[in-house]
């Protein structure tokens, strides 16, 4: 049968908002979930589309090197047909659909079509701008009314369709979009309609991203001062009195890491935390996974420690992704937490431990200095392995040091329990590579010596184009370290403790100080 048939398709006229994808409305982010095709332009942030199920459709409709623009009619053409097969199509516009979006021709052609449709409004850039830059758009006193306008950012297309003059008389707030091509000229037509050159005025480029850039200036030093800045777009111009009481530095400026780009190299998947809690420092980050981490599954192995579980009196954990990976097998084998018996836990570091407290079971051991080597060295000290049984669950790679000074030097009769296994990533395939490659980035994190490795096998792969910043190493703890320099490079920082917390502060300090 037909999928018509079966399935009426819809399609959504989603605001993706200005840019930092935390503005976007639930209900936008509840589509983008579950939707079969994503049609999306350069002006809605690429991290949305991390948001769609994996074998969701991506239409790229916005303009790219080496392919031609598509024209608003073959847009709509898609919209329908895709719809028309029975599909749930969630169309992203920046901002709000409806502000300057050319929502109105899409939603026509859906309705010559038969084609239903809803519409999600978004953040539009003009009221994000303001308040990421710290610019009131209304005050009592100073500005009662406010206006969005558009000038046209391509210089090629035809003249101002807004008569500017007009539009200082209104007063008020003007909010301009698309007017950076035609800077020189609406400044023009305002002061020629009235307005004084001394008219409180601001430029915010890139809004609410971290390469957010404003410009405060009275409207007769606009132009110059934009010039002399290199304002580009996409960027709203502000004119009116309430723009007098902007700060002049806001929360948003003020962020410490502000500006910098910072690329992450762990395994895709496993760093949303690391990622969001960089991202709420300012830092905008870039995904460069140089490891993958599948789940190890030896079935036999695991039915004979599961079956002996209780005779274990310390159970270690190297890593949180394999204390994770031994919780989902344990859960798999049993279905009472009692089950787990009277064995003590010792976990590498904080993060590792952390994944225990959900299950309110107590960790009796976390190693002070995050390392494998000291959480042997402690477990040891603690007299309890001689004959002890210990079970060593762990990934692929480094567990060697780990039993040979538990059995060595602790006496302790090891079994060990591979949960998942580490490999490298092509450096190739990732998400950020291109940008990477391209712009560079202020720091490149390794997580682990495994990502350290994967750069320094791949290293020819990456090479930086001409204008790119060049990174500094940054190192998650001491191992890493070890690592990197084993293989000549020099770490540019050391976290100065391995978790989250201290590689924020760590970075923080650091680029405050440069
Ligand atoms: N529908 C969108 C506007 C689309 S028109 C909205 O509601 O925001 C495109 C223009 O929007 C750009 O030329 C620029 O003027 C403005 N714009 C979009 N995103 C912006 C951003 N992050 N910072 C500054 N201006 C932005």
């Amino acid at each position: 049968m037909d999928k018509k048939e079966v399935n009426q398709g819809i399609v959504y006229l989603v605001g993706a908002g200005p840019g930092d994808p935390n503005l976007i409305t639930l209900r936008a982010r509840e589509l983008i979930e579950s939707c079969d095709v994503l049609v999306y332009d350069h002006l809605a942030n690429r991290r949305l589309h991390d948001w769609a199920p994996s074998n969701c459709e991506r239409i790229d409709v916005g303009k790219s090197p080496g392919r031609h623009t598509m024209d608003q009619l073959e847009i709509s053409k898609i919209l329908v047909e895709k719809a028309q097969d029975g599909l749930k199509v969630v169309r992203l516009k920046g901002g709000d659909p409806f502000v300057f979006g050319r929502c109105a021709e899409e939603m026509l052609a859906l309705d010559k079509e038969g084609v239903p449709y809803e519409v999600v409004p978004g953040v539009t850039a003009a009221l994000a701008c303001a308040a990421y830059a710290g610019i009131p758009l209304s005050h009592r006193d100073f500005g009662s009314s406010i206006s969005f306008l558009t000038g046209h950012e391509d210089v090629a297309k035809e003249s101002l369709r807004v008569n500017f003059e007009k539009f200082s008389e209104v007063g008020g707030t003007l909010c301009i979009y698309m007017g950076m091509s035609k800077l020189e000229e609406i400044v023009g037509k305002l002061i020629d309609g009235g307005l004084p050159g001394d008219k409180p005025a601001a430029i915010v480029s890139h809004g609410t991203l971290p390469i957010q850039k404003k410009l405060l200036a009275p409207l007769g030093d606009l132009v110059e001062q934009a010039k002399e800045k290199n304002f580009l777009a996409p960027a709203i111009i502000f004119v009116g009195n309430s723009i007098g009481l902007s700060r002049t530095v806001t929360w948003f400026e003020q962020k410490p890491l502000l500006g910098r780009r910072i690329a992450l190299t762990r395994a895709s998947g496993q760093k949303s935390r690391m990622r969001s809690a960089l991202e709420s420092l300012g830092a905008e980050v870039l995904d460069l996974p140089l490891i993958q981490i599948q789940p190890a599954e030896d079935r036999k192995l695991i039915a004979e420690v599961f079956a002996g579980i209780a005779s274990y009196e310390w159970v270690v954990f190297t890593s949180a992704n394999g204390a994770r990976e031994f919780m989902k097998l344990f859960f798999r084998a049993f279905s009472d937490i009692r089950s787990f018996g009277p064995m003590r836990i010792a976990c590498v570091g904080e993060s590792t431990a952390d994944v225990f407290k959900q299950y309110n079971l107590n960790v009796e051991l976390v190693a002070k200095d995050s390392t494998a080597e000291s959480l042997a060295k402690e477990l040891v000290a603690t007299d309890s392995l001689d004959s002890a049984n210990v079970l060593v669950v762990s990934g692929n790679r480094n567990r060697e040091i780990m039993v040979e000074m538990l059995e060595g030097v602790g006496r302790a009769i090891v079994d060990t329990l591979p949960v998942y296994q580490t490999d490298f990533a092509d450096v190739l395939e990732a998400p950020d590579f291109l940008r990477f490659k391209k712009e560079g980035a202020d720091a490149i994190v390794f997580t682990s010596s495994s990502t350290a490795l994967s750069y320094v096998e791949q290293s020819e792969d990456i090479v930086f184009e001409p204008d790119a910043l060049t990174p500094i190493l940054c190192s998650f703890g001491p191992q890493t370290t070890k690592t990197l320099e084993e293989n000549e490079l020099t770490v540019g920082l050391e976290s100065s403790h391995p978790s989250l917390d201290g590689l924020c502060k760590s970075l923080i300090t650091y680029f405050a100080k440069s």
